[in-house]
């Protein structure tokens, strides 16, 4: 038997194709479009008007709870940040997290559940690799955001456990049913997807024609210190990834953002400053720089503040457009880096991931 599928990982169109093999009145896919993605419910029963039939069928057919979350498993920070676990069908769990501020509403989605890129000073792979999510998954986490914020959220960041571009397929299918205008309709411009430096799907994102903001995890000036820091700078090294942000931008007209964690003694001294800004000087691009956030295995500390305001300002000098963002949600280990996967052994397997 093949494995449910989830109603979250569906395009309209294809859910509309399901409604005319049914043979549902069109009027019908545009319903139960509306239940699923401007009412937000989650269950079938609560979809009130639609007959009883079609949700059987429905029901029958696909899973509507592709994560599901109790409010206990969720941990607030002081600065408002919250951590939610997802719960997914197998028994897996990801993490997620919301970050409200005045005026908008963000969530931050894993992408897979652990990560194989091994970048020494992250924890969202520490524990290994499990699998990727399904784009029915990551709609699902934006869902249970919406749950708790009460809201549809007005951004969504790729930027939690594991590595969009390693899951391309999925994750872009993610984007395009959060990007419908009639469902929860979140601006292409408000997603925005980040890379520890994935080139072949950079070059591929950059002939989809969407206009989602692309982030790219640099954190070295150069490739001595970037391949110490970063496994997979070994396989694209700087050169090469700044050249396909470079035609990114030219083909898509978006500018790339690169963030850069600061660690102390590591790649955050005047000299690294001055090569950073060398790089990033020759074309447009804006640089985020965040302080480390403290995780267990690794034993790096963030600079202090006169250093990190000194390196901002090399760049700022140089013409780099340069942010230096306190990371939020470190006090619900909910900070950049600090996210991990669980796995509830008490729960079997129930279905497999389509
Ligand atoms: N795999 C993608 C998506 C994860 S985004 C990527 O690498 O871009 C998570 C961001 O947090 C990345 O920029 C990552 O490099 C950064 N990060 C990881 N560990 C961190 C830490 N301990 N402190 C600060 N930032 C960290």
């Amino acid at each position: 038997m093949l494995p449910m599928r989830f109603i979250h990982g569906l395009f309209k169109s294809e859910l509309k194709d399901f409604c005319t093999s049914a043979q549902w009145p069109a009027f019908r896919c545009d319903q139960l479009w509306n239940w699923l993605y401007v009412r937000r419910v989650a269950r079938w029963d609560a979809m009130t008007n639609l007959p009883r039939a079609m949700r059987e069928v429905l029901a029958g057919e696909f899973r509507i709870d592709a994560a599901t979350t109790d409010e206990s498993a969720s941990l607030l920070a002081a600065d408002g940040t919250r951590r939610l676990l997802a719960r997914l069908t197998d028994g897996d769990s990801v993490e997620e997290v919301l970050i409200p501020a005045r005026g908008r509403n963000t969530v931050c989605v894993s992408t897979q559940v652990g990560c194989r890129f091994n970048c020494v000073f992250c924890a969202s792979g520490q524990a290994g690799f499990r699998r990727h999510l399904a784009a029915g998954e990551i709609v699902g986490e934006v869902l249970l955001a919406s749950a708790a914020f009460g809201a549809r959220p007005s951004h969504v960041v790729f930027m939690g456990i594991g590595e969009p571009l390693d899951n391309y397929d999925e994750v872009i299918r993610a984007v395009r049913i959060l990007n419908d205008g009639d469902g929860l309709a979140i601006g292409a411009r408000r997603l925005t997807l980040s890379t520890c430096g994935v080139v072949p799907g950079i070059r591929r994102l950059a002939g989809e024609g969407l206009q989602i903001e692309l982030s790219v995890s640099l954190h070295a000036p150069n490739d001595a210190v970037r391949s110490r820091l970063m496994p997979v700078n070994r396989r694209w090294p700087v050169a090469e990834l700044l050249a396909a942000c470079a035609d990114y931008t030219r083909a898509t007209k978006r500018i790339v953002t690169f963030e850069y964690t600061l660690i102390r003694g590591c790649n955050d001294t005047p000299e690294h400053a001055r090569e950073l800004a060398d790089l990033l000087r020759r074309f447009p691009c804006r640089a985020n720089l965040i302080p480390l956030s403290p995780v267990e295995e690794f034993d790096g500390r963030a600079p202090d503040e006169r250093t990190a305001r000194g390196f901002q300002e090399t760049l700022t000098r140089a013409g780099v457009n340069t942010t230096l963002r306190t990371s939020r949600g470190a006090g619900a280990k909910a900070a950049c880096g600090q996210l991990r996967f669980r796995r509830d052994e008490a729960t079997p397997p129930t279905e497999p991931h389509p």
